[in-house]
């Protein structure tokens, strides 16, 4: 059994990856300051001998008592529009947060696995992307506050790997949707069916001509526990390399939902990548992992946890008011 702390515990991933170390016969100590995360996605673990839960901020001194094998960094807002709304610590978490962690790590002698993400390449000039791509990012745009604050936690993580030797794995996650994503979250499947079901028409921006790669959640998380596993120092891209423009996902929702609502168009968002598309060549070749789960089949398991959330979470469109956090 192994003891392992998952900053970010009460998120879409953190959640999940809770689940699968819990499954693996772990011990699991999950962190969150439940900004963005919701207490409701663990609480299935936490009558568990083998679950902890700490309210906290990694930004802030971590303290963990006994010993730890592994640490996994997924506290962050994720969304576009959280880390419009806190910036700095969005910023925080991905810098002063992940030094914190590796800290930890050094003195636990814990191997330290980093959620990095497709949006260290930024508005990408190279398609598909490789690891070897070093990106195409505006530091000062109104994504930099995220791009930025992840790249630096792999040059961080690097660091802490050439001169500590200390065992860390980056792994870059392309866009990934399923169960216990933030309906309010702003994201574009969530946004999209959470339309669909209070009958408003689907919001498409720009003209929807920009592509994405959707990846089922399982299927990252099965690429994230082998990497964690693996030898492998370098950025690992995990995500799902099929291809679809905004536009026809949109129609895959409508089709998907039965809606009478038709597209309507909005101004597209700063800095918005036109393209994204991993090569999992690498994640291939060292984990042996290729994603299983097609959007037909995802997405039907996504409508059905949607549809599961209360009314009350449906018409909750407003998005946590953050202002009462000191950044
Ligand atoms: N998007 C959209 N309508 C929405 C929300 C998002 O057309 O209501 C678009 C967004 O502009 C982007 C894509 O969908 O091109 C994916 O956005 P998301 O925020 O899910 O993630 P991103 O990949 O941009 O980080």
């Amino acid at each position: 059994m192994k003891r392992v702390l998952i900053t970010g515990a009460a998120g879409f991933l953190g959640s999940h990856l809770c689940d699968r170390f819990i499954a693996e016969g772990h011990h699991v100590i999950g962190m969150d300051n439940l900004i963005t995360g919701d207490l409701r996605n663990i609480e299935h673990l936490t009558g568990l001998d083998r679950f902890e839960f700490q309210h906290h901020d990694v930004s802030q001194f971590i303290h963990v008592k006994g010993e730890l094998d592994y640490i996994l960094h997924f506290a962050s807002p994720a969304s576009p529009i959280d880390y419009l709304k806190i910036p700095i610590q969005t910023l925080k978490v991905g810098s002063l947060g992940v030094h914190n962690c590796l800290g930890l790590a050094r003195a636990k002698k814990a191997r330290m696995l980093i959620a990095s993400t497709s949006e260290v390449y930024g508005d990408p000039e190279v398609h598909p992307q490789h690891e070897e791509y070093w990106g195409h990012v505006n530091p000062v745009g109104p994504r930099g506050v995220y791009d930025e604050a992840k790249r630096f936690q792999e040059a961080m993580t690097m660091a802490y790997h050439t001169y500590h030797g200390l065992e860390t794995r980056i792994v870059r996650i392309f866009n990934t949707y399923g169960p216990r994503m933030r309906l309010n979250d702003g994201r574009v499947l969530p946004a999209f069916i959470g339309q669909a079901l209070r009958g408003e028409d689907l919001t498409v921006f720009g003209d929807g001509s920009q592509t994405r790669s959707f990846c089922y959640v399982d299927d990252l998380i099965e690429g994230i526990y082998r990497l964690l596993l693996s030898e492998e120092s370098r950025p690992v891209n995990v995500g799902n390399p099929d291809e679809i423009s905004i536009g026809d996902f949109a129609e895959e929702i409508i089709a998907l939902t039965g809606t009478e609502q038709k597209v309507i168009y909005k101004a597209l968002p700063t800095d918005d990548p036109k393209q994204r598309r991993p090569d999992i060549s690498r994640a291939q070749a060292v984990l042996n992992w290729t994603p299983k789960v097609g959007r037909s089949e995802g997405l039907a398991i996504t409508y059905d946890y949607f549809r599961g959330l209360s009314d009350e979470d449906l018409r909750k469109t407003e998005h946590k008011d953050f202002t009462t956090y000191s950044s």
